[in-house]
């Protein structure tokens, strides 16, 4: 872990991600942190399981992106396939429209 230079502005909405559906950045608290175990998906409802995790918007929008975007999530440092980046969105208690 690299030291971590003082940003007073992230003292206030906490650290960024960017979510692997839009790309967009965004804060941990919007986003919902998912987790790749044996090529396969689960969300990380307590955002405290180990390993590489891939931040995601619980809305369709982004779901569907990243399920019709196949290969290698960077983030995940994997290739996820597209029937498990499909499967994800079941994962999503909530999807926002
Ligand atoms: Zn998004």
């Amino acid at each position: 872990m690299a030291r971590k230079p003082v940003r007073p502005m992230h003292t206030i909405v906490g650290p960024i991600r960017t979510c692997v559906g839009c790309r967009e950045r965004d804060t941990r608290a919007t986003l919902t942190r998912v987790i790749a175990c044996d090529g396969r998906l689960s969300v990380d409802a307590g955002n405290r399981a180990a390993g590489r995790g891939a931040w995601i918007h619980a809305r369709a929008t982004c779901l569907d992106t990243f399920a019709r975007r196949g290969g290698f999530v960077r983030s995940l440092r994997c290739v996820i396939p597209k029937p498990q980046r499909a499967a994800l969105r079941a994962l999503f208690s909530e999807v926002q429209a």
